[in-house]
């Protein structure tokens, strides 16, 4: 670990640049924070003596993963009722001070943090980019703005205030007030709950909670302030509405119909379909005690909407590797490369154009497009050196005892930093009575 930004060469590897050109062998200068210049293996290299030389001989060297959806405060709630009921705003952020330094062990560089409790998000972004705490580089959104119909959290978000991650806005006049003090507090995106559930709904996907009109009055005041604006959007006319609407980003984007299809691609908005958290239930579900309706249902929903993203992609539209971190289903510093693999194995890309997605396209999230995610004269030297070769296999990315060194604007960042045990402070997890129902049956039948 260092803090010097003296110039160094990382030299004989194997360059991944992310930008989706084959492989090659060479090394990399990197000068006051940036990528000086590739080198190809055949071409000299003459520098001066002061130069370091660190030789990662036949390693992968890539650009750091940057996820582009990750919850960093929420500290891994297996429940909705954890999440909003069980947390608080001083504790949880400084867990996620620690948590973050998970991501950095896994490779991560940057990463989106659409929407946090108490908008702690700002805070940490902040205190990273001060140098308070290591920590990859953040783009952050405030709370998220609901309708009072809700968004994913259904009854447990009440008719209007704040709660949680979540803001409800009941008329213009609010949604034009609360993307403007989410401007003022300095928040890099504006982040809409298109959609949520409803106890009696009856579509594919959730409900769209918004209408047009109203996803319209919160882009164009976003726009004007400059700030971008996300949507969580799980069904076609919500995708629909919110790429017409002027969108800049879409989660999720799944149950698209031709029409909304067709939307998304005449604004060529970037989707970040997010299924990790989908696949993480589907496969491994069974494992921590999910519902095997609830699997059968994430299961359905990859592969009822691989083939439209598939052909969003094919059509030119950016899809982006977020996975939706933070949650107990998708731990920090463990699942940040099952994006990609699903990528590759689920809606048909190749290794290397996942590997794009997971890292030059996904600086967009970032608000850094051009600036990091490839290894490239003039890029920010947001690099990550692996023991193997992730275009033959992605998942080698999970795999944390590979990821050697991890470099953020040249800085090694500490991938083992020492830290006391953790256990969770009191309260802080939903208890429950017990599994289930106690009827007087199941005692008194002899079947328990
Ligand atoms: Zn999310």
């Amino acid at each position: 670990m260092t803090d010097s930004t003296a110039d160094f060469l990382l030299g004989n590897g194997r360059i991944v640049d992310g930008l989706g050109n084959k492989a090659f062998d060479g090394s990399v200068l990197i000068q006051e924070g940036r990528i000086k210049r590739v080198y190809r293996m055949a071409e000299t290299i003459e520098l001066p003596a002061s130069v370091g030389r660190i030789d990662v001989n036949g390693m992968t060297i890539m650009p750091g993963l940057i996820d582009a959806h990750c919850h960093i405060s929420f500290d891994e709630p297996s429940s909705n009722d954890e999440l909003f009921f069980h947390r608080r705003e001083g504790l949880a952020a400084i867990i996620a001070a620690r948590n973050v330094q998970k991501l950095l062990r896994a490779g991560v560089t940057g990463f989106m943090d659409p929407d946090s409790l108490s908008e702690i998000g700002i805070d940490l972004r902040d205190a990273i980019e001060a140098g308070i705490i290591y920590g990859p580089r953040m783009s952050v959104g405030g709370n998220a703005l609901l309708t009072s119909v809700g968004g994913t959290a259904g009854r447990l978000l009440p008719d209007e205030g704040r709660r949680g991650y979540g803001k409800i806005v009941g008329s213009r006049d609010e949604i034009v007030a609360e993307v403007r003090r989410q401007v003022k507090n300095g928040v890099d995106w504006i982040k809409v709950h298109v959609t949520g559930l409803a106890p009696r709904m009856q579509c594919e996907g959730e409900l769209q909670v918004w209408n047009y009109s109203e996803l319209k009055l919160v882009t164009d005041t976003a726009h004007e302030l400059g700030t971008p604006v996300v949507g969580h959007c799980r069904g076609a006319s919500s995708i629909r509405d919110a790429a017409r609407a002027g969108f800049d980003l879409i989660l999720h984007a799944t149950y698209m119909d031709e029409e909304a299809l067709e939307a998304v691609i005449e604004a060529g908005v970037p989707i970040a379909p997010t299924f990790t958290f989908q696949a993480n239930l589907a496969d491994y579900g069974a494992d921590v005690g999910a519902s095997p309706s609830l699997q059968a249902l994430f299961k359905r929903e990859i592969s009822d909407s691989a083939v439209m993203l598939k052909r969003a992609f094919d059509a030119g539209v950016p899809l982006l590797c977020g996975t939706e971190s933070g949650f107990s289903i998708t731990p920090y510093g463990e699942w940040h490369y099952r994006e990609l693999q699903v990528f590759v194995q689920d809606i048909g890309l190749t290794p290397l154009e996942a590997i794009k997605a997971a890292t030059s396209d996904n600086a967009f999230a970032l608000r850094l497009e051009g600036e990091t995610g490839a290894i490239e004269a003039g890029r920010l030297a947001d690099i990550i050196v692996v023991d193997g070769d992730p275009v033959a296999d992605v998942t080698i990315l999970g795999q944390v005892d590979r990821i050697k060194q991890v470099y953020i604007g040249g800085i090694a960042q500490p991938t083992d930093p020492v830290m006391p045990v953790r256990k969770d402070p009191p309260g802080w997890r939903v208890s429950h009575y017990g599994d289930r129902i106690l009827n007087y049956d199941f005692v008194h039948s002899g079947k328990k």
